[in-house]
């Protein structure tokens, strides 16, 4: 199997799992500048991932022995996409864990090979999976208007809407992996604390958004309101006021309009993206469009993204 039988959104919304810290959240210095003239940008689509290797088993996916609960979720998602799921190990991938659905619908879980499969992992990817297939937006792409754009912009919006988008999804199904035993933040949660509070230096090398998106992120994602409360407080002793006002308002937006379907959570989406670049850009959807893939169809949204003067 190549990889050309992956069909990767070009833009957006990888079903991250569980990013490696630092790298993810300390974007690229923000200035937004959509300056030059490309209107549309289906490049850079960068597919570097390598002949990755299937593994087998159906009762233990990755060699991981799945609870009742998981094994039921894993039959309900391979029945929903009328195929087996497929498995991958990929010595390189951008993120720890993620998901995505082949041009013949069939629905695949990676973990990147150095990373250790886990009961949580895997029940986290067969969410997303379950969403996609009930209409949930599966990838976002961005149209920059009249506009610009720079290799440093698209990485920009890239990495923010995977964030946004993916801080929204996890606030819909956390809960659900919570009834199920499990603690999806654990990972995060060590790496914020890590971040900010071991590590403090770390911290100060991040951009005002990116302290915005981890705030954001930490209160959607994380059960115990004792942290973000502390991350609050950490915030204002470093004068970083005003990211945590966008942080906050971003996550309330989301806490507030409590989506539950595709369209409040696209809407919720945008809210967040144009509360966060609210001095630069302005984003809005141009389209949507449902692709039939096997027995789903995905739903691709694009958005317009355009500058604020
Ligand atoms: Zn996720």
């Amino acid at each position: 199997m190549s990889p050309r039988d992956l069909s990767r959104p070009d833009f957006g919304i990888t079903f991250l799992a569980m990013k490696t810290f630092p790298s993810f959240y300390r974007l690229p210095v923000a200035q937004f500048p959509w300056s030059s003239l490309i209107t549309s940008l289906i490049l850079l689509a960068a597919s570097t991932s390598c002949s990755p290797r299937p593994e087998e088993s159906r009762t233990e996916p990755f060699g991981v022995f799945l609870g009742l609960e998981t094994a039921k979720l894993w039959h309900e998602v391979e029945a929903r996409y009328g195929r087996p799921l497929r498995t991958e190990r990929p010595s390189e991938l951008e993120t720890n864990a993620e998901a995505v659905v082949t041009d013949d619908g069939t629905p695949v879980i990676r973990i990147r090979e150095s990373v250790a499969p886990t009961e949580v992992r895997i029940a986290h990817e067969l969410l997303h999976l379950q969403m996609v297939s009930e209409g949930f937006v599966y990838s976002i792409e961005p149209r920059f208007s009249s506009a610009s754009v720079t290799a440093e912009n698209l990485a920009l919006f890239r990495r923010t809407a995977e964030v946004v988008h993916n801080g929204v999804l996890h606030w819909m199904f956390y809960p659900k992996l919570r009834s199920m035993g499990m603690n999806p933040s654990e990972e995060f949660g060590g790496q914020l604390a890590e971040t900010f509070f071991v590590k403090a230096s770390a911290a100060d090398a991040m951009t005002e958004q990116d302290l915005a998106l981890n705030f954001f992120k930490a209160s959607l994602e994380i059960d115990d309101p004792e942290i973000p409360e502390r991350l609050a407080a950490h915030y204002l002793a470093n004068g970083w006021q005003r990211s945590l006002d966008t942080g906050r308002a971003m996550a309330e937006s989301v806490t507030n309009s409590r989506p539950d379907s595709p369209q409040r959570e696209l809407d919720v989406f945008l809210a967040c993206m144009n509360r966060l670049f609210k001095e630069t850009a302005a984003f809005s959807v141009l389209g949507q469009r449902t692709q039939p893939r096997g027995a789903i169809q995905v739903l691709t949204v694009t958005v317009s993204v355009g500058r604020k003067r």
